[in-house]
């Protein structure tokens, strides 16, 4: 490859964007499909820095700079901060782009652009219909089903997938020498396939030792027959979305490995699966987090 993309697997992928400019086959939009923290949003910011870099992404001018601090006026950056996209944000970026710009592109990232609502959606859908010149959209998304078909139509997808634990491992290797081995396996294992997770893991021994607790914690709190024990376990977790959306990764986790191992248990395997897909999918769309959570303690 040509340029430094910094995230882990993905080749194909990266290759795939490197031959697009190459061949100056571009696309007016982008959509990164996957799960959190596999690298999208690197991966868009990485291309905005090759796409507006006069010197083939130098790391060093003031263009690179800028992109770098989300400081640059051409490199429009939306980072998800938990609330909607709303239709007067869209209105603004849509003024912003009509106006001349003296960098090669205009490019706007977008970050988990189902917070869109279809309002803001269609709002945005005449400018993807007939864009400014020279301006390229990177939109990410962690569900690629709930974005609106005629959005859909006029982006190229591109899907992210997790990262087998074996890749996570020989990267964290390399990366990070003087941590022993059996902490790396460990992190890699707790990571579920998500390289930004093992960073965090790596770099904060305190969050890998609430990982571990919590790890043991549920794989207790699975056999429990008790409605009451699951429902007191959820309390405390409620009003913490990040500790939420551990609960969930880790469960996902635990239950991928029973089934590969064939433990017996009182529900499909499948099922379960699907019923913490859904609970994510609510979380996501400002479902009460009390409610959502305790439903799936109901149903697994
Ligand atoms: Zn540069």
């Amino acid at each position: 490859m040509k340029y430094t993309w910094r995230i882990v697997g993905h080749e194909k992928l990266v290759q795939g964007l490197e031959n697009n400019i190459t061949s100056g086959n571009i696309a007016h939009a982008y959509l990164f499909a996957g799960p959190e923290k596999v690298g999208k949003f690197t991966v868009a910011k990485t291309f905005a820095h090759i796409l507006q870099c006069e010197n083939s992404f130098c790391h060093t001018c003031q263009t690179c700079l800028q992109i770098e601090k989300n400081a640059h006026p051409d490199t429009i950056v939306f980072r998800d901060n938990g609330e909607s996209i709303k239709i007067d944000e869209i209105r603004a970026l849509i003024n912003r782009l009509n106006l001349s710009a003296p960098s090669k592109y205009k490019v706007v990232i977008a970050e988990n652009i189902e917070r869109m609502p279809d309002e803001a959606g269609n709002c945005l859908l005449k400018t993807l219909e007939e864009p400014p010149p020279n301006t390229i959209f990177l939109f990410t998304t962690l569900f690629l089903k709930s974005i609106m078909p005629t959005i859909l139509s006029r982006v190229r997808v591109l899907k992210f997938h997790h990262c087998p634990e074996d890749v996570l491992v020989k990267h964290l290797t390399n990366m990070y020498p003087e941590t022993d081995a059996a902490t790396i396996e460990q992190i890699s294992k707790f990571a579920l396939g998500k390289p930004g997770v093992a960073f965090d893991l790596i770099n904060d021994p305190q969050l890998a030792s609430n990982y571990k607790t919590l790890y043991t914690d549920l794989q207790r709190f699975l056999d429990y027959e008790s409605i009451f024990d699951r429902f007191l376990y959820i309390k405390e977790a409620e009003n913490d979305p990040r500790k939420i959306a551990d609960i969930l990764d880790i469960l996902t986790h635990i239950i991928r490995t029973r089934m590969v191992t064939g433990a017996p248990y009182r529900k499909p395997y499948v099922e379960i699966l699907e019923k913490i897909d859904y609970t994510n999918y609510l979380l996501k769309h400002n479902i009460n987090p009390k409610l959502a959570l305790e439903n799936l303690m109901l149903n697994i």
